[in-house]
């Protein structure tokens, strides 16, 4: 068995960068059709369709803010029409609003939680709509397969980012639960954590010196590339994970070992 997704659609937030384009590209190459959602940036949308039809995939670019339930409705009803079912949503989208705890505004702190957690609940919930609307369609094991894109922030608390690690901490039981009750229906939930991936979210604090500090935290001493996440990604949503229920995967060199006391035992 191989990690194929012949003739199954992927729905992948925030696919227009960073890790959901990486995990768009791969999926492509894997067989499926790929609908690349976009909050901003239609052209580098419409290149990750460019290049997963290079490939000879299929793939469209679709603008949709992921917090607003009719934008989201629209989303899927489009995957819907173009490719005629969702087989696969990731629900990658997110953003980080950083201040120090008595600095954040109730915005700062909204605008986090509506991207990063309820716009994961509005995919996730469409998308279970959708998988018992089309019924089980064939292409794979399961009847449909979640992915949620948490962060080892789902673990490690990180000061001056409570709005982010309380989202992410959302999203690991978020996640968990949805896959709890929907498992008997054949539909998978999972997630990935990643750790320091280098993408437009911390181009800043991977700067010069900022890597430096960064590299001290993983264990396996780099940096992750967008790759890293979309191979785990990939295993995760094909028929090789079919026994994978309600997990979280940590893509992050290591990150969540506590390196610290690794030199201070
Ligand atoms: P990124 O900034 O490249 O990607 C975030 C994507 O989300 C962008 O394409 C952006 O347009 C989209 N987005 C933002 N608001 C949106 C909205 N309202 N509706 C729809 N899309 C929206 O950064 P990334 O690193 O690729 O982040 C992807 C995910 O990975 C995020 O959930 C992030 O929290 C998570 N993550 C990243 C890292 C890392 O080190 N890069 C580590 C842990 C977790």
């Amino acid at each position: 068995m191989q990690c194929r997704l012949d003739g199954q659609v992927a729905v992948v937030t925030g696919g227009s960068s960073g890790l959901g384009r990486g995990i768009a590209l791969q999926f492509g190459q894997a067989g499926a059709s790929v609908v690349v959602n976009y909050f901003s940036g239609e052209e580098k949308a419409k290149e990750v369709v460019r290049e997963i039809e290079s490939g000879g995939g299929r793939a469209i670019a679709v603008k949709a803010d992921v917090a607003q339930q009719e934008e989201v409705n629209a989303l899927f009803a489009r995957a819907v029409e173009q490719f005629g079912a969702v087989d696969i949503l990731v629900a990658n989208s997110g953003i980080q609003k950083d201040a120090a705890f008595t600095d954040l505004t109730l915005d700062e702190w909204r605008k986090v939680i509506d991207t990063n957690l309820t716009g994961q609940f509005l995919c996730a919930q469409t998308a279970v709509r959708q998988f018992r609307k089309q019924g089980d369609r064939g292409v794979s094991r399961a009847r449909g397969k979640i992915l949620h894109m948490s962060s080892v922030h789902e673990a490690i608390p990180w000061a001056g980012h409570a709005n982010y690690a309380a989202s992410k901490g959302g999203v690991s039981l978020l996640m968990r639960t949805l896959a709890q009750e929907v498992a008997e229906e054949g539909i998978r939930v999972n997630g990935i954590a990643p750790g320091a991936i280098r993408t437009a979210i911390n181009a800043d604090a991977l700067q010069g010196e900022g890597e430096k500090e960064v590299l001290k935290l993983i264990p396996y001493h780099r940096v992750g590339d967008p790759e890293d996440v979309a191979r785990a990604a990939l295993f995760l949503v094909s028929d090789m994970a079919d026994y994978v229920v309600g997990a979280t995967l940590f893509v992050d060199g290591g990150m969540t070992l506590y390196p610290g006391f690794r030199d201070n035992g």
